[in-house]
This record gives structure tokens, C-alpha cells and sequence, in this order.
């Protein structure tokens, strides 16, 4: 093991998605085995490191600020970027920012402690950037800060370029992971003590197109994983309704871990809006899948993302969109007002929706979204619920878990039971949290 010279702390920063938030442990795994310790503290950092993204313009400019405070006073750090931005803005970082230390893409986490030896040594910046991903990843040095829950990438990239997004650019086309490397990983945290996994992708429905060669399609992989006896609970996002197949939705029935919220994004409820994404399905191929959805799997919750605002959309469009958030009365929404990035197709188009008309569809649709939740929560009062309980609540008194479903759940208990399943009745809720007690310990 190197120690760098005059190199002892480091803090990250990190923007996003739960893929970046994967990456980030993969970093942090890496820099920890080369001796240098994490800490909180920016200011007494040896080493800063921002994970960045670029869905939004509000994440982008967040970084652009900060690296520019870092830059206007004296510097004391190495500093980095690496996430989406690196890949969108490359070497124009090291012209708006002189101070920074290196640029590293999505696709080169792996190269970090390399980098850092160059910047060190040679005593220049560095900009590392491949653009296509080769799956070459040491998933097995992430440092978890979570003991109950554990986030596994399983494939990286995305080949459906909708309009608005950047990540088929900024993340390069589809690599699914080995299914022997993803067993692995998840037998090695489950015998850790983890409890449940989440498996990430930008469209984990396409999971083993790629490699054909290999038998095991997105729910093979559900299949193999629900053999793993001590992991309990499944999940898995984000999906494309494009690629969500009957086998799927009869694996998430058939394997007891898989968990019944499925992440299921319509994006709008226009079928012109929906063609102008290049979403490439329609409103009533939606609607025909959560139906079979519905019919498959019992219980199940949706879940979507939704932008509003749109370059030309309208309020009839807008309506529809409503419609059919009340018709499926979806248990989590991500919903955003839309933001041109650059780089995408949808940046050529007219961002034309005034700010305070998204800004109104934004906040009706929030509304309904949060009353469905009330009802939804009042629904299942006095019922029990199982609840995978992850760590106390803030106050340290109360301890705070999910349900199968994602729903929060906090209740009276002790820290033997954290990483357990409990049985809690629920009597009450406060805002989007669900109140109960222990029916049974177990
Ligand atoms: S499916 Fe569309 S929105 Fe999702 S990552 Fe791919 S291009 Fe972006």
C-alpha cells in the first residue's frame, strides 16, 4: 500500500443519482485502501472530490459555484471532478477552474488512485475520459456507510436517447455486469448482514440483451438472486416501460424477496409529448402494461417520474398528464419541471413554457401526489406491515424502517432490532411517515 506524501484526508461530494451514489463508494473504497481517511470537513481536506451530475441545471450549477468559491481562496487541496459533468465538460473545466487537479469520467472511477499518482507526481492536470465503458469495475471495494441496505450496479449506459436526457452521452450505450460478479456481490453482502439490495441501471429491464451468450435476462437475474436465502428484499431501478416483459412481472411475483413497487416512469401523459421525448410508447401501451402489472402482481405499487413543461406543451397535455397520475394514483413520483440540457436534441427546441406556468403544473400535480399519499396512508391504518428497520430516527428514541412497498415507518424499539424484520401496526401518520408499534418481535 502507497501512502501519498502530504495526502491524509479526503472529503466527497456527491451530486445525483444512486448510481453516482455507488460510484462515490467505489472511490471512497479506493482511496480508504490507499491509507487515506474520510472526513466530514471540507476545509481541513488534503483531497475534495465532487461527484457530479448533469440531469439537472440546478446540480451542474450548484458544483460550478462551489469550485468556484474553491478557486478564490488560497488553495490547500487537490481537487477533482468526476460524475456526468466531467463527461459533458471535459477539459473546459480546467479553462473555467485553473485550480482544478483532474477531470475524471464516469467511465474511469476505477483509474482514481492512478490519476491522484500523476496529478502528485507530475504535477499537472489531469483529464481522464474513455467514452465507451468496459465492465472492469472492483465493486467489492465499496465502502458502505449503510449496514442494512446496499445499492449493486448491474448495468451502466443506456441506448433509448429520450430527447431531454444526456445520459446515452454522458454514460455511453449499455454494459450489463457479469451475472456471476452480481452473485458475488450480493452473496458476499448478504453473509455481511445486509438485508436488502438495490439493483441500479438507467434501464435495468434491458439487463443481458447485450450479452446473449450469457442466458440471463433482467428477470433470470431476479430469479438467481431470490436463491440467496439471507438477502430479504430486493429492489431494483430505474425501468423503461419499453423493456418491462411478462417474465419480469411473474418474477417479481414468483421470488418472495423481489419487492412489489415497481419503478415504472411514463415521463408525461401526452402521446404527442411522449413522441417528441422519444419515450417510444404510447400512452395506451402504458396503460396496458400497468394493467398486467395490476393483474400479475399482487399488491403492487408504481412508481414514476414525471416533467412538466415540456417544450410545447400544453395545458390539455398537461391535463392528461394529471389524468392519468389520479387514475393510477402512483405510490412515489419524482416530478420535475423541465430544464434543457446541453448536448441533447431537446436543446435545439424552444424551452417555451414560461417558468411560472411549470411552476403551476409542478405544484398542482405535487399536490395530488401528496394527497394521494394521505389517502394512501390512511388506508392502511390499523393494519400491520412488515418493515425492514435501517437505523434510529433522528431523536435516537424511535426507530425508522420501510415497508416492502417503500413506504417509512417509524415505531418504538431498540438497537437489536435494526437490520431485522418487524411486524408493526400502524395507528397513525405525520405527513409522509407512518406511525406504529412492534406487534410481534421477530
Ligand atoms: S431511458 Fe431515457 S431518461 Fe432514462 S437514462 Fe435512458 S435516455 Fe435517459
Amino acid at each position: 500500500m502507497v501512502v501519498m506524501k502530504n495526502l491524509h484526508t479526503f472529503y466527497f461530494r456527491t451530486y445525483g443519482c444512486q448510481m453516482n451514489e455507488l460510484d462515490t463508494e467505489i472511490m471512497v473504497g479506493a482511496l480508504q485502501s490507499r491509507g487515506l481517511t474520510k472526513i466530514e470537513d471540507e476545509d481541513n481536506a488534503d483531497l475534495i472530490i465532487f461527484n457530479t451530475c448533469s440531469i439537472r441545471d440546478l446540480a451542474e450549477r450548484k458544483v460550478m459555484g462551489k469550485l468556484g468559491q474553491l478557486g478564490r481562496g488560497k488553495k490547500k487541496a487537490i481537487i477533482g471532478v468526476t460524475g456526468c459533468m466531467a463527461m459533458a465538460k471535459k477539459e473546459t473545466l480546467f479553462r473555467k477552474f485553473p485550480h482544478l487537479d483532474f477531470v475524471i469520467g464516469t467511465n474511469n472511477i476505477t483509474d482514481l488512485n492512478t490519476v491522484l499518482d500523476e496529478v502528485l507526481h507530475g504535477g499537472k492536470q489531469v483529464l481522464k475520459i474513455e467514452d465507451k465503458y468496459e465492465e472492469n469495475l472492483d465493486y467489492l471495494v465499496a465502502k458502505r456507510e449503510d449496514k442494512v441496505k446496499a445499492m449493486v450496479s448491474i448495468i451502466r449506459g443506456c441506448d433509448k436517447f429520450c430527447t431531454y436526457c444526456v445520459v446515452p452521452y454522458t454514460r455511453g450505450g449499455e454494459v450489463s455486469r457479469t451475472p456471476t460478479s452480481i452473485l458475488e456481490e450480493c452473496q458476499k453482502l448478504a453473509d455481511q448482514g445486509y438485508k436488502e439490495v438495490t439493483l441500479l441501471g438507467q434501464n435495468v429491464n434491458s439487463y443481458g440483451k447485450d450479452h446473449p451468450e450469457w442466458g440471463c435476462l433482467f428477470h433470470d437475474l431476479i430469479y438467481k438472486l431470490g436463491a440467496i436465502s439471507l438477502l430479504k428484499r430486493i429492489r431494483f431501478m430505474t425501468s423503461h416501460p419499453i423493456d418491462i416483459t411478462i417474465e419480469l412481472m411473474q418474477a417479481i411475483r414468483d421470488v418472495p424477496s423481489a419487492c412489489n413497487l415497481v419503478h415504472f416512469p411514463i415521463q408525461s401523459g401526452s402521446n404527442r409529448i411522449l413522441k417528441k421525448m422519444h419515450r417510444i410508447y404510447t400512452k395506451e401501451e402504458y396503460l396496458h402494461k400497468v394493467d398486467l402489472l395490476n393483474k400479475i402482481i399482487p399488491n403492487v405499487s408504481l412508481g414514476t417520474d414525471i416533467i412538466v413543461g415540456f417544450p410545447t406543451e400544453t395545458e390539455a397535455e398537461f391535463q392528461e398528464t394529471y389524468d392519468i397520475f389520479k387514475q393510477i394514483r402512483y405510490s412515489i413520483a419524482f416530478i420535475y419541471a423541465y430544464s434543457p440540457r446541453k448536448g441533447t436534441p431537446a436543446m435545439r427546441w424552444k424551452d417555451d413554457i414560461p417558468e411560472e406556468v411549470k411552476e403551476e403544473r409542478l405544484q398542482k400535480l405535487l399536490a395530488l401526489y401528496s394527497q394521494i399519499g394521505d389517502e394512501q396512508r390512511a388506508a392502511i391504518l390499523g393494519s400491520t406491515v412488515e418493515v425492514l428497520v435501517e437505523r434510529f430516527n433522528r431523536d435516537q428514541k424511535l426507530l425508522k424502517g420501510r415497508t416492502t412497498c417503500w413506504k417509512k415507518v417509524i415505531f418504538p424499539g431498540d438497537e437489536s432490532m435494526i437490520g431485522t424484520l418487524q411486524q408493526v401496526k400502524l395507528h397513525s401518520f405525520n405527513h409522509q411517515t407512518l406511525l406504529g408499534d412492534v406487534v410481534t418481535r421477530g
